[in-house]
């Protein structure tokens, strides 16, 4: 081998990796970038065309940006989406795609089609670190953040395979919500620049009432989304009281729920549109969080509060001793509720075939902090473990 072609060799990985990925820039940096490379920032958004409203990642295709422009971006830049790793359907029609990220670990994104929309469900982090005690992602542990080409690139692939909320076509994607794996207020910068993207007309253009981000009560960080994001808010409650949230969801003994709840609503506050309302999510575990004085209590705690309340009967994994409430325990809770004068829905469990149903995302973790290990030998030395 001469010396030249020797340099070709080695270099080529190097240059590699030295590409920027465009996907998941945010708007302004993508502009900033064009304008770094001498263009004008109006290229950003024909640029961001071509990306999110005709998932294209060869430069080549993008005919109406200069071929010289298309030249130099294919020799600095690159669109890379996340790799497929697997991809499941379920009886019921829900998709389930493990992508692989970075560094070998997978995480999942749920497509679930139902009448008249279809919901995307999408992952911010490698594992989780919040542990909360009724979530198979807390049992992975936690590895890492998703950068925010990962995070919008799972969009980008079910778009890939469904189609845009603008397009035709019955299974497209109208709602995303941010309720797979991870905590996305735990990676703060990449999952406002994704959600960001979601909702801008040059990439996705999805309506900020119809993207979603679900938060088991990172109040600080809440309480710093309210000045930058739009998008629409969950949160994790799943119980009426401090001592009872305190061990499901473990961050409750640092942010209470009256923090959580007082964050939560100057959140709407700070929305330019007031008719919109806090989703407050209650996953139903039988004997645990699922008895009538719950819903009693939570009635009291809820009046008057700007939400409607999302019940989810909670769903079985391996590693937990839980139990699934029974269709009457659900439907009590729900009357009580109701009768209450509260918004009450039952959120159906769809694609539990397959792994695809709230709390069930596994992905495929290297653990960081040791936890599925200690999570493990929990299990083998005590039958009762994960039991509240
Ligand atoms: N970290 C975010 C997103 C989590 S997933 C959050 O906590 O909000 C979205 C919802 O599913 C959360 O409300 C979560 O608490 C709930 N969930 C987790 N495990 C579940 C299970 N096994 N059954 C039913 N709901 C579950």
């Amino acid at each position: 081998m001469n010396d030249a072609a020797q340099l070709i060799v080695s270099d080529a990985p190097r240059e590699a990796a030295e590409r920027v990925n465009l996907l998941g820039m945010s708007r302004a940096g993508l502009q900033e970038f064009l304008v770094g490379l001498g263009e004008k920032p109006y290229r950003a958004l024909q640029l961001m065309k071509w990306i999110y409203h005709q998932g294209v990642s060869d430069f080549s295709a993008m005919t109406d940006v200069g071929r010289d422009l298309r030249e130099r971006l294919s020799a600095c830049a690159e669109i890379r989406p996340p790799e497929v790793a697997e991809e499941h359907i379920s009886a019921d029609g829900t998709r389930k795609w493990l992508i692989r990220v970075e560094g070998g670990s997978c995480v999942e994104t749920v497509f679930i089609p139902e009448e008249g929309r279809g919901t995307l469900c999408v992952s911010s982090q490698v594992g989780c670190s919040l542990d909360c005690s009724f979530c198979s992602t807390g049992k992975q542990g936690f590895q890492r953040d998703l950068t925010s080409a990962e995070i919008i690139g799972q969009v980008w692939i079910a778009a890939a395979a469904f189609g845009l909320p603008k397009k035709g076509g019955q299974r497209r994607i109208t709602n995303v919500v941010m309720m797979g794996m991870g905590e996305p207020l735990l990676n703060f910068d990449n999952v406002v620049t994704a959600t960001d993207l979601m909702m801008d007309d040059f990439a996705y253009g999805i309506s900020k009432r119809r993207v979603t981000l679900s938060t088991a009560g990172v109040v600080p960080a809440l309480d710093k989304l309210a000045k930058v994001s739009e998008v629409s808010l969950a949160i994790s409650l799943h119980a009426p009281n401090d001592a009872l949230r305190d061990q499901l969801v473990p961050v409750n003994r640092r942010y209470p729920i009256r923090q959580l709840l007082d964050s939560a609503r100057a959140y709407l506050g700070a929305q330019t549109d007031s008719k919109r309302v806090v989703t407050v999510e209650y996953t139903l575990i039988s004997e645990v969080n699922d008895r009538p004085e719950h819903a009693r209590e939570l009635a009291v705690l809820l009046r008057d509060y700007p939400c409607k309340i999302n019940l989810i009967p909670f769903n079985p994994f391996d590693a937990s001793d839980y139990r699934r409430p029974s269709r009457n325990a659900v439907s009590r809770f729900w009357n009580i509720l109701t009768e209450a004068g509260l918004r009450v829905t039952v959120r159906s469990t769809r694609g539990d075939d397959i792994d695809a149903a709230c709390g069930q995302l596994v992905g495929r973790v290297e653990d960081r902090t040791r936890r599925s290990e200690r999570h493990r030998a929990a299990r083998a030395g005590s039958p009762v473990a994960g039991a509240a």
